[in-house]
């Protein structure tokens, strides 16, 4: 035999690494669905008229290798200097295990949003665990479980003030002494809704009687630190709800918001081990008072039972989000933090309240020897008490001092034309504090000597922390790293991630997560970079954020695109604020009303109110497309007040529909602009574009298209792109400029994360990410086909075929059997899967998304698993099993189920081995279904007793 040697290009291994089904697999896939090739299926599922006329032309995928280096020196563009410029984002040390367990574990980061308590409890404790740390900080009983930045927490404050004041006042107070990029986003977000933003000092400007609310500042931008309990106390006496934004190191040694009487604290947890990322992504939080929990804004874990009645989590009070309550929900948020707030709080219980004291106390005495030593060589220091932030007269010398400062490889910040700011880390080091010295003028040995002093602290009298915190035993473990990788892997065991098994989510494209676009996360030149550091500090930054715009506009269709929104529904909001600016600018102040599809997604009608317009709703045709005629007859009766119509393209019943132009034709002759919700773009790129159909603007999301892992419901990045008479209205810079104020904190939301979504374009290539879209509509007819028959396949387009998700109907199985959708869902657990998403857009039903990355043998346990439960199904109805005493309805079972007594008329066989669970590898949820209704009655969101664990185990050995 002689050497056969293969003639394989770089493009098929990028197929190989991301394309799931192999050539063979593929042929055999198309057999079933009846297609002669790729090609031939394409052409019958998406329509002619919106077919992509020139293939995208990226030049030739890159090797992993090659991408590798490629991004390796764009990222040495960046530098990733030492910043004490503050404002809300400071160095921090990411301790080693929480980065490779956590942070670089795929186990958490490839998990879905919680919304299957069951397969989540992992995630759930952690973020339990993040709640009672923002709890106990802030000293407010409720905590949620993150939200965007703290610029966009600050805006939800507000709203949040609004629904829950009773004050007739229509304006909102804002300490002066925020951050920029706080006041900016509240700016942006009071102007669509009416109300009138209101900047001044606390201590001089402030008449409770003028707002129904206020956000004060603790500590403020310049390091100033005040009481706020009499400017709270009378905004309540005035019927007002008082907000304050703190930063949570600070309050571990300071008096916090709640012992101040004020009802809502918000802030960043970054600094709790989260790297800068030039801005994102990190967790922002929101804490409020008893009264307000029940409007507050995103996702809040609770404590609830099983059906044994033991303790299980679960996402509480859920009929306040978008999904459920859409333009009346109390915010847009969706995707939110949830990774970084599972870092966060893993870095509180990594050092412990003794050990995070001892970081606020160090922080604060390296703040207080850098200020006795520049007072000591005259400088005039402010403020008098800090924590750990100060500010620096400088007269005439502020450019010489910031350009010494660099050239010690140091940011400080400018205040205004005069004034240095410099805010202290915990990285920070003696060395640290001397270079500052020796950047104001202080000679090498003196600033030594300074930076190495005993001094005194510099905390406000009167203002010490009284009250204490983490007192839970999570926060009090054996500080041995066995005990802290174990903690970690426990939980991480307990959940059912991508790296397990295929998540079929419907609308949110759980595709791969290469593990070489992961790589360059935590490269300090991108992890160590602030957002506000000089600007060719971030050339590489800049560099991946322009070569990824031109891609993103490639793929779209559209001129320009901003990189500013944190997630897909922030996107919408920015999307729409650019279409009232433009309606605005042409004098057409009174166009406010958005037609919407009663299928579409929740954050659409959401998003649609916080951007001040009226949401009309478009009905849906019998075969699940927008009802034309009712479309025309909403845009003739709104016409003059028509702004937009948001439409999903795919449809959210995942058809391509034909009539998409049209829908276009009418919002444009109405004088409306289309919006269209690009989630659905893992059916599109390479093969159809929003921008050539008609659409003026869209977002994308990149967690879902573009490979930004889920994180357990977050980070995301949701940037848009717009057509050219859009561009001037995209979200301006968050410290200034810009026609539209900014959405965000930063510049470019989450930039850290983008090297993600364009390692994956420059891995695939054009022509690798047109073939991801053919295999994904592919993928989704094999399912719809295999399938068809067991379940009705709601919504087909042309050809008979869907586009790249079917939804399943299930609920003839609830007349037939007495199984719902939940069953169902609760039983492919036991198969060992991730539920598809559950009734959206149609109650009752599947909507599964294999997406390209699934090998056919994983395509076909799921297949199988769902055949199988069709069975069970059918043995109910067929009188072979009991109608409520059967598998399904007693779902999932876990290893309890396996031990004491079984007096079930099904097997334990059958219960915990249902096919396509796997013998040796079998995923147990680690408990019974969740009782929802008893989570949101008794409603517990921070970590419970430790006697409530006692009660749990003891009841579980009776
Ligand atoms: C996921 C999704 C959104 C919202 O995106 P987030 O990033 O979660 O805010 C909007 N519309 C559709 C159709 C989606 O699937």
């Amino acid at each position: 035999m002689g050497y056969d040697f293969t003639d394989y290009e770089p493009y098929d291994f990028a197929n190989r690494r991301h394309i799931g089904p192999s050539p063979e697999e593929m042929a055999q896939m198309l057999a079933a669905v009846g297609a002669d090739s790729l090609d031939a299926l394409i052409d019958r599922a998406v329509p002619q008229g919106i077919r992509q006329l020139s293939p995208l032309d990226f030049g030739p995928a890159l090797s992993e290798q090659d991408a590798l280096s490629k991004v390796r020196a764009v990222a040495q563009k960046n530098a990733a200097m030492t910043s004490l410029i503050g404002m809300g984002w400071h160095g921090t040390v990411t301790p080693p295990v929480i980065r490779r367990n956590v942070l670089e574990n795929p186990a958490w980061y490839t998990a879905y949003t919680p919304y299957q308590p069951e397969i989540s409890q992992g995630r759930l404790e952690a973020l339990l665990n993040f709640q009672t740390l923002v709890s106990d900080l802030t000293g407010l009983p409720v905590a949620g479980a993150s939200l965007l930045d703290e610029a966009t927490a600050a805006a939800e404050a507000m709203t949040l003030a609004r629904r829950g004041s009773k004050s007739k006042a229509e304006a909102f107070f804002v300490d002066k002494a925020c951050h920029p990029q706080v006041i900016a986003v509240i700016r942006t977000r009071a102007e669509p809704l009416g109300i009138p933003v209101i900047v001044g000092d606390p201590e001089g400007d402030f008449d409770a009687e003028a707002a129904f609310g206020a956000l004060f500042a603790l500590p403020g931008t310049h390091g100033e630190i005040r009481d706020f309990s009499a400017q709270v106390a009378a905004l309540q006496a005035a019927k007002g709800v008082a907000a304050i934004a703190c930063d949570p190191m600070a309050m571990l040694l300071l008096k916090s918001p709640g012992e101040m009487g004020a009802d809502i604290a918000i802030g960043s947890a970054q600094r709790f081990g989260v790297p800068m990322g030039a801005g994102g992504p990190h967790a922002a939080f929101m804490a409020v008072s008893d009264k307000l929990k029940r409007s507050m804004p995103g996702r809040l874990v609770g404590v609830s039972v099983d059906a044994r009645g033991n303790r299980a989590y679960r996402l509480s009070l859920q009929t306040r989000e978008q999904h459920i309550r859409r333009e009346k929900a109390t915010s847009n948020i969706c995707t939110a933090q949830a990774l970084l707030a599972v870092i966060a709080s893993m870095y509180a219980v990594f050092h412990g309240p003794d050990g995070l004291k001892a970081i606020a106390q160090r922080i604060h005495l390296k703040a207080a020897r850098l200020a006795a030593g520049l007072e000591r060589m005259g400088f005039d220091v402010g403020p008098e008490a800090f924590f750990d932030t100060i500010t620096v007269k400088v007269g005439a010398l502020q450019g010489v001092i910031l350009r010494s400062a660099r050239a010690e490889g140091i940011n400080l910040r400018p205040v205004g034309e005069d004034a240095i700011g410099i805010a202290m880390d915990e990285p920070a080091t003696d060395d640290t504090i001397a270079a500052v010295l020796r950047a104001f003028g202080a000679e090498p040995e003196a600033a030594a000597q300074m930076a190495a002093a005993r001094v005194a602290h510099r905390l406000p009298e009167g203002m010490a922390r009284e009250s204490g915190y983490l007192s839970h035993p999570i926060f009090r473990m054996n500080r041995a790293e066995a005990e802290m990788t174990r903690y970690i892997r426990r939980l991480a065991d307990r959940d059912l991630a991508l790296d397990r098994a295929m998540i079929p989510l419907g609308s949110c494209t759980m595709k791969l997560n290469a593990t070489a676009e992961m790589i360059p996360l935590t490269w300090p030149e991108f992890a160590n970079v602030h957002p506000y550091a000089p600007e060719e500090q971030l050339a590489g930054y800049a560099e991946v954020v322009a070569d990824l715009s031109e891609k993103l506009c490639a793929v779209t269709g559209y001129d320009a695109v901003s990189m500013q929104p944190n997630s897909g529904a922030q996107g919408e909001y920015a999307g729409l604020l650019a279409i009232r600016g433009w309606h605005r600018a042409r004098g057409d102040a009174q166009r406010d009303v958005c037609l919407i599809p009663v299928s579409a997604h929740g954050t659409n009608p959401a998003s649609a109110q916080m951007a001040g317009m009226k949401v009309v709703p478009v009905k849906t045709a019998a075969n699940g497309d927008v009802d034309l005629s009712d479309l025309r007859a909403q845009a003739e009766k709104h016409a003059a007040k028509l702004a937009a119509c948001m439409i999903t393209y795919p449809s959210t019943h995942g058809v391509f529909e034909e009539t998409v132009r049209e829908v276009c034709k009418i919002t444009h002759d109405h004088g409306g602009q289309v919006y269209l919700d690009g989630a659905n773009l893992n059916a599109m790129v390479g093969v159809a574009r929003p921008g050539d159909v008609g659409a003026d603007v869209s977002h994308m999301n990149l967690h879902k298209t573009f490979c930004i892992p889920h994180g357990g419901g977050g980070p995301g990045m949701g940037p848009i792109g717009v057509k050219a008479h859009l561009a001037p209205f995209l979200p301006g810079h968050p410290l200034g400029g810009g026609r539209v104020g900014p959405v965000s904190a930063a510049p470019w939301g989450s930039p850290s994360i983008l090297p993600i979504s364009w390692m994956y374009c420059l891995m695939m290539g054009g022509a690798g990410l047109t073939q991801a879209t053919k295999v994904a509509i592919l993928a989704a007819n094999y399912v719809a086909a295999r399938l068809d028959g067991a379940y009705d396949v709601l919504f087909r387009g042309p050809g008979g075929c869907v586009a790249h998700e079917c939804i399943l109907d299930t609920r003839p199985l609830a007349e037939s059997a007495g199984v719902t959708v939940d069953d169902v869902a609760k039983r492919l657990m036991d198969n060992g899967f991730h539920a598809p998403t559950m009734s959206f857009p149609v109650p009752g039903t599947l909507m599964v998304e294999p997406t390209e990355s699934e090998p056919k043998a994983e395509l076909d346990r799921f297949i199988d698993a769902m055949l199988s439960i069709r069975a069970e199904a059918r043995d109910i109805e067929e009188g072979r099993a009991d109608p409520e005493n059967n598998a399904l309805k007693r779902a999932p079972h876990t290893v309890e189920d396996l031990v004491g007594a079984w007096e079930r008329p099904y097997s334990r066989e059958q219960a915990c081995y249902p096919p396509g669970a796997f013998r040796v590898d079998k995923y147990w949820p680690p408990v019974n279904r969740v009782d929802n209704a008893y989570g949101d009655r008794n409603l517990v969101c921070t970590c419970p007793p430790m006697e409530a664990y006692a009660e749990a185990d003891a009841e579980a050995a009776e």
